[in-house]
């Protein structure tokens, strides 16, 4: 408890079934009587996707947790030790996940099981967010990120890929090098009609 700020602080609470992973919440604030005794903690909780209304989909991360509108005061006793909620932009960029590593995206309404944002960026051809659990890679085309089994690849092959274009991309480069026989007489021809217009 010393080590704890005084507020928004990221804590496992131990789960009143010892059985199940432990709660995570977020520390608002710290109330402890005159001799600072009986120690509490008001906390807004973090859900797992299991435990919102809508449950877990296959875009939510094995470590995703929902920012909840659901307050509570709890014993400090139940404080299991310190963890780290990171934004979704951090967590990507983590070289290694710790067990008490978690990411956040989405604040959720718990009476009514809705989200915020409620829009989301979708990828790749089965137009799904992104969970950063799951390897994707880049077409250099159109800069969309694909999943390797929806673009006929194991992961082991994507992984050693260069230079990545999705179908279209491909097919787009295709038809323009049969119409134009190659870019570089391409832009000379542009060159060209500048010209012209002077
Ligand atoms: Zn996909
Ligand atoms: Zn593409």
């Amino acid at each position: 408890m010393r080590s704890l700020r005084p507020t928004g602080d990221s804590v496992l609470m131990r789960a009143p079934d010892s059985s199940k992973a432990p709660y995570v919440a977020k520390v608002e604030a710290i109330e402890a009587d005159r001799r600072g005794a009986h120690v509490k903690v008001r906390v807004r909780w973090y859900y797992r996707p299991e435990e919102s209304i809508g449950g877990r989909r296959r875009f939510h991360g094995a470590k995703e947790l929902f920012l909840s509108d659901h307050f509570d005061v709890q014993s400090a006793d139940t404080i299991e030790g310190k963890c780290i909620v990171h934004s979704f932009k951090n967590y990507t960029r983590l070289d290694t996940v710790g067990n008490d590593d978690f990411f956040c995206r989405f604040e959720y309404k718990s009476a009514t099981g809705s989200f915020v944002p409620d829009r989301i960026a979708v990828f790749c051809k089965c137009e799904m967010p992104y969970n950063p659990d799951d390897l994707m890679i880049q077409c250099e085309g159109c800069s969309d990120w694909y999943h390797p089994p929806c673009v006929d690849m194991t992961v082991e092959e994507a992984k050693k890929v260069e230079h990545f274009f999705c179908q279209s991309c491909s097919s787009a480069k295709e038809k323009k090098r049969d119409g134009s026989q190659g870019g570089s007489e391409e832009s000379e021809l542009k060159v060209e009609l500048k010209r012209r217009k002077r």
